[in-house]
């Protein structure tokens, strides 16, 4: 009898001891090859040392200090590696516990910008359908999914949303990609326009969507077309990188590849790779002017804010990365992308094969030609998961509507570490899983 109450109430799970490299191992002595790092956490793999002993010093010399007394080195330290891998724009960093609690403390931040600015009518905030913020009320609040959202309504943040940006379903016949990114960004504006941009807040989305709708990498133009009607109408664009951050597509921020900077974005997961909870805010420096030379005091604050072993986690995070292992990402994900449509490319039950980095969709469906959902649907993604555990495999496949649709895909985010033999092994287990599954 476990006192837990576990996510899924009624699921058994095995119990994790101990983890090697790409490997989690449970306590009967099973390994299970890491192919997403939870919910792509753990970009370093699973005993790096460096990590493990920055958290062990820094627990020997200061676990925790309360930031209403006292700052602490780690994290300043880590504010001043976040700012030197931003764009100049973004000029201030505010640490917190996990990604719900940073798109929270960015939804305030943004909120309280516009009182400082004595604007205080705009509440409004514009996100998009089937997103996922987060579970807090207020994230869950700018968060499109309806099923995640009917437990808890009326939510917290007054929202309205628009599409997201998915050519692969959403285009007209004959649009282009161009075309149909700047048509997706269009609804924001018009949005903007239905609701008056004196109520808006900001526009929020991930720049690269994560696990909801399944691994949705943004049509070239598309931001640059939202960075431009956000500034047109000065709206706030907030961008949630809890997932798709921290090197997961192949840069630091997947922004940097759009060609724009937010005016604040969110961190978590990777950020100290899972070694300890963590998220981080970067907010541009007219926020940080507008709260700091107004009212002097941002009217937030956990009591784990800053948490010295955190930070110190997340700095050794940050110095594996920039020692040379983010700059792998581009091409160990080329040659996993390889590995995966050499084993599904022809696969009849597999869609669209989509992603960016070591952060890779493999969508499920009826038959390659119709690309209708899988049928029945029902339960697909908890049996691949199960199939694929006993297998000695952890991949994130997911139950996600799409286009309106019920849809499955799985979502495969590996650790950074991983080589090309672990690749191909991972490839095998995931086609037997996947096979064994829609037999
Ligand atoms: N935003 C995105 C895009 C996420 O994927 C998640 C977590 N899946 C969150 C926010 C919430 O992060 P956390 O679970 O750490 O609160």
């Amino acid at each position: 009898m476990t006192h837990i109450l576990h996510r899924h109430c009624r699921e058994s799970l095995p119990t994790v001891d101990t983890g090697e490299g790409v490997y989690l191992i449970d306590t009967k002595g099973k390994r299970y090859l890491d192919a997403c790092g939870g919910a792509a956490v753990s970009c370093l793999g699973h005993n790096h040392p460096d990590v493990i002993s920055a958290i062990q010093r820094q627990a020997e010399r200061i676990p925790f200090a309360h930031t209403g007394f006292f700052t602490s080195q780690p994290a300043e330290q880590l504010a001043d590696k976040l700012i030197e891998l931003s764009p100049a724009s973004l000029s201030h960093a505010y640490f917190v516990s996990g990604g719900s609690e940073a798109v929270e403390s960015a939804l305030k931040l943004a909120r309280q910008y516009w009182i400082e600015r004595e604007q205080p009518k705009r509440t409004h905030f514009i996100g998009r359908r089937q997103s996922y913020h987060g579970n807090t009320l207020g994230a869950l609040g700018v968060g499109g999914n309806q099923w995640r959202r009917a437990t808890f309504a009326p939510l917290l943040a007054p929202s309205s949303f628009i599409d997201p940006c998915y050519f692969y379903r959403n285009a007209m016949p004959e649009e282009t990609r161009i075309e149909y990114g700047e048509r997706a960004a269009q609804a924001l504006e018009e949005e903007i326009l239905r609701l008056g941009p004196e109520s808006v807040v900001g526009f929020v989305a991930e720049t690269f969507v994560g696990a909801t709708a399944g691994v949705l990498p943004p049509e070239n133009g598309y931001f640059r077309r939202v960075r431009e009607i956000c500034d047109h109408y000065d709206i706030l664009l907030i961008l949630d990188e809890v997932m798709c951050g921290t090197g997961r597509t192949g840069t630091f921020f997947a922004f940097e590849q759009e060609g724009i900077v937010p005016d604040i974005v969110a961190l978590a997961k990777g950020l100290a790779a899972g070694y300890q909870p963590i998220g981080a805010v970067l907010l541009n420096k007219h926020i940080y002017h507008a709260i700091n030379d107004g009212s002097g005091f941002f009217q937030h604050g956990h009591t784990f804010l800053a948490h010295p072993i955190a930070c110190a986690a997340a700095n050794a995070t940050l110095d594996v990365l920039a020692s040379g292992l983010l700059d792998e990402v581009s091409d160990k994900g080329k040659s996993f992308y390889q590995r995966l449509v050499e084993a599904f490319g022809d696969h009849q039950h597999v869609g669209d094969i989509r992603g960016r980095g070591l952060f890779w969709g493999l969508e499920l469906v009826a038959d390659k030609a119709s690309k209708m959902p899988f049928k029945p649907a029902t339960q697909l993604h908890k049996r691949i998961k199960h199939i694929a555990m006993q297998q000695g495999l952890m991949c994130y496949p997911m139950a996600g509507t799409i286009d309106g649709q019920q849809g499955h895909h799985i979502l495969l985010a590996p650790p950074f570490i991983i080589n090309e033999e672990e690749i191909q092994h991972l490839a095998e287990r995931l086609t037997r899983s996947v096979n064994e599954a829609i037999a």
